[in-house]
């Protein structure tokens, strides 16, 4: 990537660092660097025996492996492939019989407010009873399950009754389209889809249902034998005779004891969609074994989970974030987590804070696109601002999703984290599976905007385009070396896909994240500089478009996000647009111009002068992803004046695109 060409070196380099409490640093389950580095040294020196010493720590198996990896048809890795286990039984009946059966597993809390508890024993009871009404209505080991569910106990005891049978679920955001869905129902072959009559977000009721049936009716899914229906309010919806049945109809009758599958471990748990920021969805699938394990794992060492711990993660169960740090990881801890249905907005933007409050909550985990949106918020009415809450009991915070702008980083941590709670920034994928990159709260040193170092294991490197290794200092494609048991199998139904994709020849074998990055000269630390696509070449220097964003956003008292791509340029090569949202209304005529101008000047003193936007655009907003990511492909065809003609299936504020265009 950047070998050839000169290289920016940042100005926004970082020299802010936070060292992890000294609470922490002592009673942390990886407690200073030295214990982090023992467990690296442990994986370098003997890497299976490192990964089958943490699968029988951590889980347990019904038939032990013998065999850890099995790497004979690479990339196709397996990993105690001749072990057996079952993920439902991992997360609940491991917990029967011990102090946690009476604990609580899940604090919902309901749009409106109302709060349900489940304990872990009526969880069981609850995923069993489920299961058995999928066994009835003839689901088998190996089925695929469409789950089309808003946030909600519910959703995930769909999710874990699928795993207790073998059952491979594909859980798809109850915020896509009919197309987006019927895509996915046949890329899957579903036999049944598991969905609600509507959702309700911000106060609104949403049809859920009626989309499936729009989806259903256009054609070539025959494959879906039932469709499963939870009343999640009063108002009815249509059904299909023979075809649909309510929850109360499939789980009448239905005994709450079912004993788990055994399955092997490489048994397709699920299938998840990615989120559509670079192009058409992929299928991704995972294993049972090595998934749970990871899962399971970075809950004890990313969040150093305790068992007096209140965890939330904010993301929906439609995304990997909320498989693995909602559905499974959290469980198979045994831990008290909340699941909120809502949207941070609403009832106002004081929300989270609220809950945090409320629910004592100590792990809070979410999105930058969602702490953005409540600094701005924050910054226009001090009602909302987290000053106004008690948030004491906070420990720890977590991001994850997308880089973490350091100003936007700094807020967090003063405001939520009251300047007490390490940020761990975790950098991952749904190909992942779980973290791969992240700091450790008793451990890593913090550097704001840098997702720090990779985990124990994770053999995580800098390389240019043919593999070799990049020194620090210099930006490259991030790879992992070795294949680790949470990581993607394949791309469901399209193997060669997930070879030209993952495993690219000139990488000697490396998996391709597909972002890219680099790490510190004095640290070592990662930080990503945006996809390998969004790499900018303006006059024969290389810029992550990351770099030029997060100067803009350092504009506090101006700037509330900014979106940075490239379109071709007779002179430069490359020329950057900025697409930016003010904290002010929409400015036009002169006063853009001028706010323009003074923005450019600004990115001039911060990174130098060839960094500056040639074009800047204003909008209310800016096009994302229905998990909150900026779709830049879309931003670079109308940077380019182009029509947009790609799949913007996944795309959540369509009308933003036509403001964005004619903004010039
Ligand atoms: P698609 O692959 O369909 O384009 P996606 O990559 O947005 O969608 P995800 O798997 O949900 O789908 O997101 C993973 C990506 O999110 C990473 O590759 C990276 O670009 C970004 N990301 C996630 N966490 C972080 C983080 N902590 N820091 C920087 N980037 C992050
Ligand atoms: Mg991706």
């Amino acid at each position: 990537m950047t070998t050839s060409s000169s290289t920016i070196e940042s100005t926004l380099i970082e020299n802010r660092v936070f060292p992890p409490p000294e609470s922490l640093a002592r009673t942390a389950r990886i407690a200073g660097m030295e214990a982090y580095h023992a467990l690296c040294a442990e994986a370098e020196k003997d890497y299976e025996g490192f990964w089958a010493r943490l699968a029988r720590e951590h889980l347990q198996w019904t038939r032990p492996f013998t065999r850890t990896l099995d790497a004979t048809n690479a990339p196709f890795y397996q990993w105690f492939a001749d072990g057996e286990l079952n993920a439902s039984a991992n997360c609940l009946d491991k917990h029967m019989g011990t102090p946690t059966e009476n604990k609580t597993a899940l604090i919902f809390e309901a749009d409106d407010g109302s709060v349900t508890r489940v304990s872990y024993k009526e969880l069981l009871a609850r995923v069993s009873q489920f299961a058995n009404a999928l066994k009835a209505l003839g689901v088998n080991k190996g089925d695929r399950v469409l789950i089309y569910m808003p946030m909600s106990i519910e959703g995930v005891v769909a999710m874990q009754a699928c795993a207790r049978i073998g059952a491979t679920h594909s859980v798809v955001f109850g915020g896509f389209s009919a197309k987006a869905v019927h895509e996915r129902i046949i890329d899957a072959g579903a036999v049944a889809v598991i969905t609600a009559n509507y959702q309700m977000r911000g106060g609104k009721e949403l049809p859920l249902k009626s989309i499936i049936d729009e989806a259903l009716a256009m054609g070539g899914c025959e494959c879906v034998r039932n469709v499963l229906v939870y009343q999640r309010t009063a108002t009815p919806c249509a059904m299909v005779a023979g075809r649909d049945k309510t929850f109360a109809e499939v789980l009448a009758g239905q005994g709450s004891d079912c004993a788990p599958v055994s399955v092997g471990a490489e048994h397709p748990l699920f299938v998840l969609y990615t989120s559509g920021s670079t192009g058409k969805p992929k299928g991704v699938q995972h294993s049972t074994g090595g998934y749970l394990l990871w899962a399971k794992a970075t809950m004890d060492w990313t969040f150093d989970l305790r068992p007096e711990d209140v965890f939330w993660c904010t993301a929906d169960i439609g995304w990997i974030t909320g498989h693995t740090y909602v559905a499974y990881g959290p469980l198979a801890a045994g831990a008290t987590q909340i699941v909120f249905e809502g949207v941070p907005t609403y009832p106002n933007a004081a929300r989270f804070w609220q809950m945090i409050e409320r629910h004592k909550c100590s792990i809070f985990y979410t999105a930058p696109t969602a702490i953005r949106s409540l600094i701005k918020a924050a910054d226009t009415d001090a009602a909302v601002h987290p000053a106004r809450f008690d948030l004491s009991s906070l420990r720890i915070l977590g991001s994850v999703g997308e880089p973490i702008n350091p100003e936007a980083w700094m807020w967090y941590y003063k405001n939520v984290g009251g300047e007490r709670c390490p940020i761990v920034d975790t950098f991952w994928q749904t190909e992942t599976g779980g973290h791969v990159i992240t700091p450790l709260p008793g451990a890593t040193p913090l550097v704001p905007g840098s997702c720090t170092l990779p985990l124990p294991g994770i053999m995580a490197a800098i390389v240019d385009e043919v593999g070799n290794d990049i020194p620090n200092g210099v930006g490259g494609i991030l790879v992992i070396k070795r294949p680790w048991p949470s990581m993607i199998r394949t791309i469901w139904g399209d193997p060669e896909r997930f070879k030209k994709s993952y495993f690219p020849e000139e990488l000697k074998g490396y998996y391709l994240a597909g972002d890219g990055a680099v790490r510190s000269a004095d640290r070592g630390y990662f930080r990503i500089t945006g996809r390998i696509d969004d790499v900018l070449n303006v006059s024969g220097h290389r810029m992550g478009t990351m770099e030029i964003e997060s100067a803009l956003v350092a504009k506090t008292d101006l700037v509330a996000e900014a979106a940075v791509v490239g379109r071709p340029d007779d002179v430069t090569g490359e020329a950057i647009c900025a697409f930016v949202v003010l904290k002010r209304p929409l400015p036009k005529g002169e006063e853009a111009h001028q706010i323009a101008n003074e923005l450019r000047n600004w990115v001039a003193k911060e990174i130098g002068p060839i960094a500056k936007p040639k074009d800047i655009r204003f909008g209310e907003n800016l096009p994302k992803t229905r998990s909150g990511k900026i779709m830049r492909r879309l931003l670079r065809s109308i940077a380019r004046g182009e029509a947009i003609t790609q799949d913007t299936s996944t795309l959540e504020n369509p009308a933003i695109l036509e403001q964005l265009s004619q903004s010039n």
